[in-house]
């Protein structure tokens, strides 16, 4: 095959190892003679794969015994309403940090619960600092806005304020300070694996300390009280989950995604910068994603010229948003640095033949 560099924002590309493992295994599960996607959620078969996904995130991510790791449906978006459901009521608030399209959506969600107070809003930076309100039952925040591409690089410290953050689009790429964080989400088909499961960590007694009365699938105690297999989970995902945990072990681990993701994105910058305006990033230096390189070039015209000539030289997914247009290179953990390289060298010809 000649498989393309997929730089799409999600779903998106996956480890090929994990690919062709999955492809190998999808009939007859280590010997079972049947596949695992055949196989109960109560069987020792699946619990094998259930339990191996929990601890390698666990380990990965290096975290605290007193927090759950939870496997759920959904998607994030479901993420933008169990949160507000949870822990939000009409006679209490919560402040956002809006930073784009992903934040302002999971703001409309909670807003439809109870109040919210907004501390911060722009789509090209990040704030500096917070102070979250007097009484806030939490600060929401989105680690990495996969459509602007702004990235937090600290966290901001919230002291006695509960910190929930949407990592859909930067999880395993760095670590995560947990002393910061109540509550964390992500959606997996960014970096953990293919759409169908939403993983979410959050502290013991933060959700101890949930809404009471909620319907099941909504109570995050329900799924934590039941290791994430109260209903049928998304059995297929957390094992396509799984083996991308291994993945991304066997490359080195957290640290090891943390380099390869400042090599690719820099590389990228570094050729936007070094362009003399042909390419833009509208994005500050210092608020840039190291996961969605955004960038524009001289007309939409143009734009449509490139991404066209780039897929046809086996780069894909390079159209922005359809909310804001112009180009997004996506450099998840499973993007390969010669996936960057040979973009980088492809935006150097295209500037060099159009300018
Ligand atoms: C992709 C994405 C979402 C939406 O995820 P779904 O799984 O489609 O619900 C939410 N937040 C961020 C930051 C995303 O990148």
């Amino acid at each position: 095959m000649n498989r393309k560099y997929n730089f799409s924002a999600g779903p998106s590309t996956m480890p090929l190892e994990v690919l062709n493992q999955l492809s190998s295994e999808i009939v007859n599960f280590h010997g079972e003679g049947m596949s695992l996607i055949e196989a109960s959620h109560r069987s020792a078969m699946y619990d094998g794969v259930h339990s191996h996904a929990t601890d390698m995130v666990r380990e990965l991510l290096s975290v605290p015994d007193d927090f759950d790791v939870l496997f759920l449906g959904g998607g994030a978006t479901l993420q933008f309403s169990m949160v507000p459901l949870n822990f939000l009521t009409k006679d209490t608030t919560c402040d956002f940090v809006v930073s784009g399209s992903w934040s302002l959506k999971a703001l409309e969600d909670a807003e439809k619960v109870g109040g919210v107070n907004v501390l911060f809003e722009g789509s090209e930076s990040l704030p500096t600092a917070v102070e979250p309100s007097d009484n806030s039952a939490y600060l929401h925040i989105t680690s990495n806005e996969t459509i602007g591409g702004v990235q937090w690089q600290d966290f901001p410290q919230t002291g006695t304020v509960p910190l929930i953050a949407d990592m859909s689009s930067d999880i395993m790429s760095r670590p995560i300070p947990w002393r910061s964080f109540s509550l964390v989400y992500a959606g997996a088909q960014k970096n953990l694996g293919p759409a169908g499961v939403t993983l979410v960590i959050a502290k013991k007694t933060f959700l101890d300390n949930g809404n009471p009365g909620l319907t099941a699938y909504l109570d995050y105690r329900i799924h934590a009280g039941k290791a994430s297999l109260y209903n049928t989970p998304p059995v297929f995902s957390i094992w396509a989950l799984s083996l991308v945990t291994d993945w991304v072990k066997s490359q080195g681990g957290l640290s090891a995604m943390e380099e390869l993701a400042e090599k690719r994105s820099s590389t990228l910058y570094g050729i936007i910068d070094g362009s003399d305006g042909f390419f833009r990033c509208p994005v500050a230096p210092e608020y840039r994603s190291k996961m969605n390189v955004v960038f524009r070039l001289p007309s939409e015209a143009l734009e449509k010229q490139f991404i066209a000539e780039a897929e046809s030289r086996g780069m894909s997914g390079l159209k922005g948003h359809r909310s804001v247009g112009g180009c997004r290179a996506s450099l998840y953990n499973a993007m390969p640095v010669d996936g960057a390289n040979t973009l980088a060298e492809f935006m150097k010809e295209f500037k060099k033949s159009n300018t």
